[in-house]
């Protein structure tokens, strides 16, 4: 039997850093940057928009390569099955069987093409590690359940005011020239989709750390970025020296064939990583307040101001799992911007 595929599962919520970590984990030795895999049915086989190296995704050698072991000709069936089982409704569901040690999402024939795509996207890439940024908690819970996969989740956590004023930004699905809009929910239904996804992340793997969760903030990454990497290297197993650093915030990005994401991923190149900060000066009063109220759990928890600036509650929990305090602790979600590039090409907005 062939041995299990190690997928680096980064959940959470979305606008979260997880393209920027995606398209640099990809660049290490061992590792295939696949994208949010979960897309790869519709997205991918039924819309066929771009892969990661600008082809449309069934004209990529490689995932034609992939996609003739799957039964690409049931990929429509096969999304709609998935977006039935990964309602938002069924959560507290999910979340009774995991507490009973049962399976979170109740498996389904469908399945077993899911475990082949993991299986076939290892080997015919010749990866040790595959990293699926699909982040929908649910969708991790299948995936660690199918046979044959070891899951490692990266738990990617973003300030909410910053994540809800992402979500409102307009943007094409594949750059700025698609006319298909990234979704842009109003802030009081991102903060709560931040909320929910961050908490049931927690509760679903929190008690895995070390060895198989660990969170990482985006303030934290974008602060320090190279050593950063290093511990996600290290945690998913890759060898954290191989990795596309020129400077202690730049790295040499090479065209990756990941699924879905933002449409920073299509970015290659020498690219400085510094952290966007836009939201601090543009949003408003009244969203930050909103925010604020509805994320107030988890404002706590993640170590992030309640005030613009002001200092993180006491008693946090920040980076589960890698030992060690988060750099800079909470004052650098809310105090001074580090490495701003307010304008400039440099800035990430991920997704
Ligand atoms: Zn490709």
């Amino acid at each position: 039997m062939n041995p299990p595929v190690r997928v680096l599962y980064l959940a959470g919520s979305g606008r979260s850093g997880s393209t920027l970590v995606t398209t640099v984990l990809g660049q290490y030795d061992g590792v295939f940057a696949a994208g949010e895999l979960r897309y790869l049915w519709q997205r991918g086989e039924v819309e066929n928009r771009p892969c990661g190296c600008g082809r449309p995704l069934r004209d990529c050698p490689l995932w034609r390569a992939v996609t003739q072991e799957l039964p690409v000709e049931r990929a429509a069936t096969i999304a709609a099955g998935l977006r039935g089982r990964l309602r938002m409704r069924g959560l507290p569901a999910l979340l009774r069987r995991h507490r009973r040690g049962i399976r979170p999402v109740p498996a389904h024939p469908d399945d077993a093409a899911l475990a082949d795509l993991y299986a076939a996207v290892a080997r015919h890439t010749g990866a040790r590690v595959v990293v699926d940024s699909s982040k929908l908690p649910p969708y991790g819970a299948l995936v660690g359940a199918l046979p044959g996969i070891d899951l490692r989740v990266l738990h990617l956590v973003r300030d909410p005011r910053a994540t809800a004023f992402s979500w409102r930004r307009r943007r094409g699905l594949d750059g700025d020239t698609d006319p298909e809009l990234m979704s842009r929910p109003p802030v009081w239904k991102a903060a709560l989709l931040w909320l929910v996804w961050n908490t049931v992340t927690v509760r679903l793997w929190g008690d895995r750390a070390p060895g198989g969760y660990l969170r990482v903030r985006y303030e934290d990454l974008t602060a320090d970025p190279e050593p950063t990497l290093r511990r996600i290297a290290a945690f998913a197993g890759v060898d954290p020296d191989g990795g596309p650093f020129t400077g202690p915030a730049t790295v040499r990005l090479t065209p990756t064939h990941s699924v879905a994401g933002n449409p920073s991923r299509h970015r290659t190149g020498p690219v400085p990583i510094t952290a966007d900060v836009q939201w601090r000066r543009d949003l408003s009063r009244w969203s930050y307040a909103l925010v604020t109220a509805l994320t107030a759990a988890g404002l706590r928890r993640f170590g992030y101001p309640w005030r613009r600036g002001g200092p993180g509650p006491a008693g946090a929990e920040r980076s589960a799992g890698d030992g060690r305090p988060a750099q800079g602790g909470p004052a650098a979600a809310g105090g001074r911007p580090v490495g701003v590039g307010r304008s400039g090409p440099a800035r990430h907005e991920e997704g």
